[in-house]
């Protein structure tokens, strides 16, 4: 290790110690604490936010990664280490642009956006929370205007903060060639909605039996119970302390099985992307997915490309049949693979299928590039909201609970955030039409054999952890950037094939 590297040492240690501190809080404020600890908890988590930042963001640390980036010092670090040394002069330079009084005022302003936007939908009143909304676009666009570089489009700023590299220019190539392909696709099965029946998920599945069969689940895709443990919580997530930490969560419904195999399916995509990233880096600041896209990427490849086909379910639906013999004694392996890919428009992006879920990402996009690329008044964002649905989806919500208001997103300033969801679908669909080129996926998943999968993952993504950006990691695996092109030959192909187009 450089002599100056290792200075830098005990800083990224400190750094990490408070924010194992702070997931630990909360991962237990989201399965175990009582529902009243949250106020006074927030107190000693705001403090450990606080710290955390004080480890990372002054001017020794400053000073240092001045010297670190010097050519003759920089030469002197290994792959790792240069790339820990970037993401922190990245982050540094968008923290010193933002005055802290500003930032300051920001962390209030969202602080009690969260109450109105619970209110606002529980009441169906988006009166009350359009001028928060409206005071988060005025920072969101203030704080992005410190950081846009000359020439670069405002939203442009915002997208890259959660994708490196990735531009309006990408996404509307993107959703352009979605919109095209897809919306005459989804009309089409809109013609046959007795097409497939989803009887055999309505059944009354006992919660304590999901349970055991989602820890077969985690436990067959490769998830490793001394590294990770699994809770439940109203909606199901991912999180860790480290590579030997890696904690999912689960919800159950007794009518819909689905939902509980399928949310253990995409949160151990997540976790196998944590418990891979390589020991050298998992406590330091590169430690991580490298970003929202890519975590996505792998959550669905699980989720979709290998938990929603045929294959995969082969080996697999007799072991079903014994966690839950009297619901499923008269249920074909064909029902169940059609049931668990039944498609049809609806108005809330958490519920929707495989098929359709991308288009609820475009509608945000679109209103995200309004907002920031253009002028509109947030006023109308409702109606907008809804004009769109009709357009896309052929349905227009009754209310705004169900319209704009469904997603607490925006409340939490993250704006450029959504494209993430859609572009993991992509890249997952990318990955796995690499990997069926070099490798018997499909083979691999009838023999219940996950291991040559997990491993290609490992090898190529996982291990990297924040140290090489999604294009990079795209271009080094698959030699090609990002591609649409991919999903959407995958989509076309499956739900052809499944409504007999
Ligand atoms: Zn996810």
């Amino acid at each position: 290790m450089s002599e100056l590297f290792e200075k830098l040492q005990p800083h990224l240690d400190k750094a990490y110690a408070y924010r194992v501190a702070m997931t630990m809080l909360n991962w237990d404020n989201s399965t175990a604490a009582p529902k009243e600890a949250i106020d006074f908890t927030s107190k000693a988590m705001a403090i450990l936010s606080g710290e955390n930042y004080k480890a990372l963001i002054n001017d020794v640390v400053k000073g240092l990664l001045q010297q670190l980036s010097t050519d003759e010092e920089n030469a002197k670090l290994t792959p790792y280490e240069k790339a820990i040394v970037k993401n922190m002069k990245k982050e540094f330079r968008n923290m010193e642009l933002i005055p802290p009084e500003e930032l300051q005022a920001f962390e209030i302003v969202l602080a009690k956006a969260y109450p109105v936007w619970e209110e606002a939908k529980n009441t169906n009143n988006y009166s009350i929370y359009a001028p928060v909304l409206e005071e988060i676009i005025s920072y969101t666009k203030r704080f992005a205007g410190y950081k846009q570089k000359p020439g670069q489009k405002l939203y442009d700023v915002l997208l890259d903060e959660y994708e490196e590299g990735f531009t309006m220019e990408i996404l509307d190539e993107f959703f352009c060639q979605l919109r095209e392909a897809l919306i005459p696709l989804v009309a089409q099965i809109r013609k046959k909605p007795d097409w497939i029946s989803i009887d055999c998920l309505r059944k009354n599945y006992d919660i304590e039996t999901q349970k055991k069969l989602s820890h077969f689940l985690a436990e067959y895709i490769g998830f490793d119970f001394n590294r990770g443990v699994m809770a439940e919580s109203a909606h199901p997530f991912t999180t860790n302390l480290h590579n030997h930490d890696v904690r999912i969560t689960n919800h159950y419904l007794e009518n819909k099985l689905e939902d509980a195999i399928f949310s253990i399916i995409h949160e151990g995509g997540h976790a196998l992307y944590e418990m891979d990233i390589d020991d050298a880096i998992t406590t330091s600041p590169i430690g991580g997915g490298t970003s929202m896209g890519m975590h996505e990427s792998q959550s669905r490849f699980y989720e979709n490309n290998l938990g929603r086909s045929m294959e995969f379910w082969k080996p697999l639906f007799g072991k079903v049949c014994e966690f839950f013999p009297e619901e499923l004694k008269d249920v074909t392996l064909e029902e169940f693979y059609k049931a668990i890919n039944y498609a049809k428009p609806s108005l809330i992006r958490t519920q929707a299928d495989e098929l359709t879920y991308s288009f609820h990402i475009m509608i945000r996009y679109e209103i995200e590039k309004m907002i920031f690329d253009g002028d509109v008044d947030v006023k109308e964002l409702p109606r907008i909201w809804n004009e769109k649905y009709e357009e896309y989806l052929g349905m227009t919500p009754e209310n705004d609970a169900e319209g704009i208001l469904q997603d607490m997103h925006w409340a939490g300033g993250s704006f450029g955030y959504f494209p993430s969801y859609a572009l993991g679908s992509a890249i997952a669909a990318q990955l796995f039409h690499y990997m069926e080129g070099v490798m018997p996926v499909k083979k691999y998943l009838e023999e219940g054999n996950l291991v040559p999968v997990r491993e290609f993952l490992c090898e190529h993504i996982h291990k990297y952890g924040g140290s090489k950006n999604t294009q990079e990691l795209l271009l080094d695996t698959v030699g090609e950037a990002f591609n649409p092109k991919y999903y959407i030959e995958y989509l076309t192909e499956k739900y052809t094939k499944l409504y007999e187009l």
